[in-house]
């Protein structure tokens, strides 16, 4: 089985990245998107996209929970780093009412980042929390690609993501829900992705037993899913 950590910060990995992308390989971890939480962070992870490149595609964005920080021009930076790396993403990017109470610059920041996913066709990969009602004003303004990170199993989410053709990226974080099969069985395979949010929410290797649960949970084999997710994730990537 091949899986894509679909949003991990492989520039805030503290242990050894060779050994650590090593390990994750041979659990058949093999491809990752290391995505950006500040502007600091761009270089960073595009120097580790150089370095593993068959393996590794950078995302650039500013975090809602830094779009104060943002310092002025950011967005100029943003649009040239997307003109030198022609393969990388956008993210993570979008709304948190639980950590940052400034909609007003959230939503300027995550406009010019859907701006440019529009117009460098870039998926976008969208952080939403606490944010379902301000995302209701997007949907039909989404780029072709674009994931919702770290889906909580909020339905109306899940059935925008659906109308519009996104993705869903999981984390093992949703099987601390006590209905996590509940959710996990009605989200559709063709719209779903796989992540670890590593160093942060998760672990890369929980990836694994996160397939096992919603293949159990769908009545599918655990190859099975496994291939349809993969594909998934080339298909963004692509
Ligand atoms: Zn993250």
């Amino acid at each position: 089985m091949q899986f894509c950590d679909t949003h991990i910060h492989l520039q805030d990995i503290k242990t050894d990245l060779n050994e650590f992308i090593k390990t994750a390989k041979s659990l058949g971890i093999n491809r990752f998107i290391t995505v950006c939480a500040t502007e600091s962070d761009w270089k960073k992870a595009a120097a580790i996209a150089a370095a593993y490149p068959k393996s590794v595609t950078p995302a650039f964005a500013v975090h809602p929970w830094y779009t104060k920080q943002a310092q002025t021009d950011w967005e100029k930076r943003l649009e040239k780093m997307l003109n030198e790396y022609p393969k990388a993403l956008i993210g993570e990017c979008g709304f948190d009412l639980l950590k940052n109470q400034d909609l007003k610059t959230q939503a300027e920041v995550f406009d010019i980042h859907l701006q440019l996913a529009k117009k460098y066709h870039r998926p976008l990969l969208i952080h939403a929390v606490k944010a379902e009602m301000l995302l209701a004003a997007y949907w039909q303004k989404m780029p072709e690609k674009f994931i919702i990170h770290s889906f909580n199993g909020n339905g109306q989410i899940l059935e925008k993501t659906i109308k519009y053709g996104g993705y869903v990226s999981l984390n093992a974080k949703i099987l601390n829900k006590k209905n996590a099969d509940e959710i996990l069985r009605f989200i559709p395979a063709e719209h779903l992705l796989f992540e670890s949010d590593a160093p942060y929410q998760t672990r890369v290797e929980d990836i694994i037993g996160l397939c096992k649960r919603i293949a159990a949970a769908q009545g599918k084999s655990v190859e099975n899913l496994a291939q349809i997710v993969y594909a998934n994730s080339i298909e963004v990537l692509k």
